[in-house]
């Protein structure tokens, strides 16, 4: 099996591309973080360095606090009461293009704009292209371990939350995630973690519903369906928007299913 960390050079090389931003470290943009599996190995491995295993106790039995300016997300659990990141070295793409202003106009971004940082204050020459171009390499990257975007859960990123749960929920037994436990759990020794892990995203019962999907369209059952699909995008806000381009393909799915009844 590839190890995580063999992916690690090129991951580096990617987050060398983002300008250093003069972040002030409101916090207003540290909810739940989106990142690729290869990013959350880079995280876990940040934190196995940086943390002591009393402070990693801490970490995973903090509450989570919902972020009141953003209804159904929860603040990073990274963040420090002092709105520090634990996790600075090891954060992901997401977190570094944060306050840039070029963010603002993206189409699929959720967390607030930063109202700390304008053009004025950042010299960067970064466009979207320049972005897509970034997260296309950290799609290829993550293409080492796990099919990228294809059917049935077209996985790009997760957020934070979610990655802890693929790691670690027992409810989980999907073999296209057992296998990506099973990468994890080659590169790391996740024992200081896993006696902490609470379940806070249902992403065990989400995956089920989208097998049940499938199943109910390869069984030609277009109203079953038609229910899975609503339920698998609207009923599981703390998986975040689960993946960047996710939502899309079930939009795709829904209008042919509405086109299929209609016949
Ligand atoms: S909102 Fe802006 S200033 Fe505040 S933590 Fe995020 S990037 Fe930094
Ligand atoms: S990982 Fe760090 S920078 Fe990213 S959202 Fe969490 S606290 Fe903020």
């Amino acid at each position: 099996m590839p190890d995580l960390r063999d992916a690690f050079d090129e991951l580096e090389k990617i987050y060398a591309q983002p300008p250093a931003l003069p972040c002030v470290s409101c916090g207003t943009c540290c909810v739940t973080p989106h990142l690729t599996l290869v990013e959350f190995a880079y995280q876990l491995d940040s934190l196995l360095t940086l943390l002591s295993p009393e402070e990693i106790s801490a970490l995973m039995d903090a509450p989570m606090p919902e972020a009141e300016h953003l209804p159904g997300n929860y603040l990073c659990k990274l963040q420090n009461a002092e709105n520090k990141c634990l996790s600075h070295p090891g954060r992901s793409l997401s977190c570094r293009l944060e306050g840039l202003p070029l963010m603002d106009l993206l189409a699929n971004r959720i967390t607030p704009i930063c109202p700390h940082i304008t053009d004025q204050d950042v010299a960067s020459d970064v466009t979207a292209e320049l972005i897509s171009q970034w997260q296309d390499r950290l799609s290829a990257l993550n293409a080492g371990f796990h099919t990228v975007m294809e059917e049935p859960y077209w996985l790009e990123s997760l957020n934070l939350e979610c990655w802890w749960a693929v790691a670690l929920d027992p409810k989980i037994t999907q073999p296209f995630f057992l296998q990506i436990r099973q990468h994890l759990a080659d590169t790391f020794d996740l024992s200081l973690f896993a006696p902490h892990y609470v379940d806070t995203t249902d992403l065990s019962r989400k995956l089920n519903l989208i097998d049940a999907f499938f199943a109910a369209n390869e069984q030609k059952n277009p109203d079953k369906a038609f229910k899975l699909i609503r339920q698998v995008m609207h009923d599981f806000p703390r998986t975040g928007t689960y993946y960047r381009r996710e939502a899309q393909e079930y939009f795709k799915l829904m209008k042919q299913i509405i086109k299929s009844r209609g016949k």
